[in-house]
Order: structure tokens, then C-alpha cells, then sequence
């Protein structure tokens, strides 16, 4: 295999840079998918600066991959030279345990091999991730896409959108149910559009007021300005699910009080600092606060053939991979509509 080029954190605080590096010639249940398309995640930011204590440097972040079949290996039966594959944040689990073998590869119980940054299970490398031209993965871990959607605006639908869908689907987002999503960012906007999708009364919370117009386009029925004490009192006690999608430290107390009876906040934001709350909040009501992290292949696959049905992608905005540095910038401003996507071609 030619030398694969990408753009890499160095250490926690330097700009990314140009890098090359090797990958394997695809095995023969794997394919090497053509990079076209990589979502820029918080989770991006949070790792190249070492936020969560677990960085390998060099690191070639992303893992929201949309590209096209390079070459397939001999044994492989979902994807032909040419097709378009997606890969999304686990690239390998062990298979067997009984999470893997349900299809819930990303609950492996000897943990599942993540997309950058991580052990390969096969050649003892450390990952490196979408912001690249090329990625080698085995066919199981990479997903088909429908044909009618646009392919940049479907690459985020890899994290931000199954990061959302599989809670929202979990916790039944639906009819009659009112649902709460924090944040409208990369996650939040895409939770936005699922819990509006699946008939659930939504109300976005947010504290950017000049997202107001954004959110109501997006499907909220109503729009909280969280930093406006009187707006979330008028909410109390009337949830059924809040989706929590900041990425910063910020306060649960503010949101636990406007569940009900028996609801639950979920957690998919993950700042680097651990949240803490009144446990009053959660004894009145019998309140839970919970987790979720991305989904697996079976359902991963599930949201990408909805959002082709149901025509949803993500909203982006697309730059070359010389501007990653500003969009991180800005992405911490939390001024992006909605998703930075970097086009793959502008990687000389
Ligand atoms: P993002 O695009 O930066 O969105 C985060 C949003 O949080 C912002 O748009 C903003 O919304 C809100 N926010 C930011 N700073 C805030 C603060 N100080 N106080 C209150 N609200 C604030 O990030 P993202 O890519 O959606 O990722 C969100 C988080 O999810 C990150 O921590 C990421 O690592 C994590 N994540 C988890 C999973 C998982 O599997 N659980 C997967 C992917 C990402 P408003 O402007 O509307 O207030
Ligand atoms: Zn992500
Ligand atoms: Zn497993």
C-alpha cells in the first residue's frame, strides 16, 4: 500500500500537522474505503488535547468517515470496489462476547477498538483516524449508505447522529412523550431532528439565544434560553427524557427538577470534569440520571437506512483540512451551524 497521508495532534497543544504513516493491505473480510468525508467531533478536540487523560500522540483524529470502496479483500461479501461505506467510532470489537454477538460491538466486554488512538486488534498499531485519505477496517464494522442522501452532510450522522438516535430510541422518544435535548451543537442538532421525527413533543435548551430561529427550523416546538431562571421553572416537573449534549461542565441541578415522575436525564456530553448534582433532586420523583455511548453496527445501520428514509442529515458546514485549527477555535465558541465536515479532497 501507498503511504497514507493525514493531519495529526503531535502533543495536547500544538496545531495539527501534516503526517504520513502505513496502513495494511485489507485482509481478506476487509476493504480500504477512499476518505471523501470527515465529521469534526467535540470528542476530536476533547482527545487531541488530552481532556479525558487517554491520548497516543501522533493522533490522526475523526471518526465520522464517509468514502468510497479503493479495494475489497477476498473474502469480503457486503461492499465491491466503488461502493460508498461509512465508518463511524469503533472499527473492532472482540466478536464473541454476548454484547458482540447481538450487535452491540460498541458494549464489547473487552472493550471495543475505537477509530483513532487505540490498539489494533490485528496488527498491534495504533489507530489513526478519519482525517486521512484512506481507512482499512473489516467490512463488519463499516455501514452502507442510502443513495439519495448528500454524502458530507451524512458523515456525522456516523457519531453525532447514532450518538443520539440509540438513546432517544432506547428511552422511547415518541408520541405524547415530552423530550428535553441540552445543547444544540454537533449532537444536539441531530437529537433535535430525531426526537422531532419520531412525533415526540421537543424543546430544545440552549444558552446561544441567537440559535432560537435555528432550533424552531430543526423541529423544537419550543426553545428554553437555559440561563433564564423564570423559563426553566415553567418547565418543572414535565419531561419524560433530556438528552444532556454539552460538552462543558455545566449544571444538572438546573434540569433534574423539570422531570417527572420516574423520568431520566441521559448523559452523552462528556466534559472532562465529572458532573455532580443534589441527590434531593432525584429521590423527589424517583428521577435517574443515565448514560449512553454511540450504538452498535446493527443499529448504527438501523439510523443510517431511517435517515435515508426520512431524508435527515446532519446540518454542515465544509471546509478544507488547512482550517481544522480555526473550526476547533470557533467550534469552542460553540459558532458552528451545526457540524464542521472536512472535504477529504483538500488533503494534498
Ligand atoms: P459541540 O458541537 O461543541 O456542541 C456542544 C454544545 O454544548 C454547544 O453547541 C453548546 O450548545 C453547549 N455548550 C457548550 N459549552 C457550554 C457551556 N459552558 N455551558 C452550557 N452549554 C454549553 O459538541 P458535540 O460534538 O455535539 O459533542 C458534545 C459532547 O458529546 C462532547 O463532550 C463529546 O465529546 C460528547 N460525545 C459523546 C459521545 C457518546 O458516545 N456519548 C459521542 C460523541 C460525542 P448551546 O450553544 O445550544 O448552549
Ligand atoms: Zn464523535
Ligand atoms: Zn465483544
Amino acid at each position: 500500500m501507498p503511504a497514507s497521508k493525514g493531519y495529526a495532534a503531535l502533543d495536547s497543544k500544538s496545531s495539527l500537522a501534516p503526517i504520513t504513516f502505513s496502513r495494511r493491505e485489507p485482509g481478506p473480510t476487509e476493504i480500504n474505503v477512499e476518505i471523501l468525508y470527515c465529521g469534526v467531533c467535540h470528542s476530536d478536540l476533547h482527545m487531541i488535547r488530552n481532556e479525558w487523560g487517554n491520548a497516543v500522540y501522533p493522533m490522526v483524529p475523526g471518526h465520522e468517515i464517509v468514502g468510497r470502496v479503493a479495494a475489497v479483500g477476498n473474502a469480503s461479501k457486503k461492499f465491491k470496489v466503488g461502493d460508498i461505506a461509512a465508518i463511524g467510532v469503533i472499527i473492532d470489537s472482540c466478536r464473541h462476547c454476548l454484547p458482540c454477538s447481538k450487535g452491540e460491538e460498541h458494549f464489547c466486554d473487552e472493550g471495543a477498538t475505537l477509530t483513532y488512538a487505540a490498539t489494533d486488534r490485528v496488527d498491534g498499531s495504533i489507530t489513526m483516524g478519519g482525517y486521512s485519505n484512506n481507512y482499512v477496517v473489516d467490512e463488519r464494522f463499516a455501514h452502507t449508505v442510502p443513495a439519495n442522501l448528500n454524502l458530507a452532510a451524512v458523515a456525522p450522522l456516523l457519531c453525532a447522529g447514532i450518538t443520539t438516535y440509540s438513546p432517544l430510541r432506547h428511552w422511547n422518544a415518541g408520541p405524547g412523550k415530552r423530550i428535553g435535548i441540552i445543547g444544540l451543537g454537533g449532537l444536539g442538532h441531530m437529537g433535535l431532528k430525531f426526537a422531532h421525527s419520531f412525533g415526540a413533543h421537543v424543546v430544545q435548551f440552549t444558552t446561544s439565544l441567537k440559535k432560537k430561529e435555528d432550533a424552531l427550523k430543526l423541529g423544537a416546538d419550543e426553545v428554553v434560553f437555559s440561563k433564564d431562571h423564570a423559563q426553566m421553572k415553567a418547565h418543572a416537573a414535565s419531561f419524560d427524557f433530556i438528552l444532556d449534549c454539552v460538552s462543558a461542565p455545566h449544571a444538572l441541578d438546573d434540569y433534574l427538577p423539570l422531570l417527572k415522575q420516574d423520568g431520566t436525564l441521559s448523559l452523552v456530553g462528556l466534559p472532562d470534569t465529572p458532573p455532580s448534582f443534589a441527590s434531593f433532586n432525584l429521590i423527589t420523583g424517583r428521577r435517574s440520571i443515565s448514560g449512553s455511548m454511540i450504538g452498535g453496527m446493527v443499529e448504527t445501520q438501523e439510523m443510517l437506512d431511517y435517515c435515508g428514509q426520512h431524508n435527515i442529515v446532519s446540518e454542515v458546514e465544509v471546509i478544507p483540512i488547512q482550517q481544522i485549527d480555526e473550526a476547533y477555535k470557533r467550534l469552542l465558541r460553540q459558532d458552528v451551524k451545526y457540524r464542521f465536515v472536512i472535504d477529504m479532497s483538500s488533503l494534498k
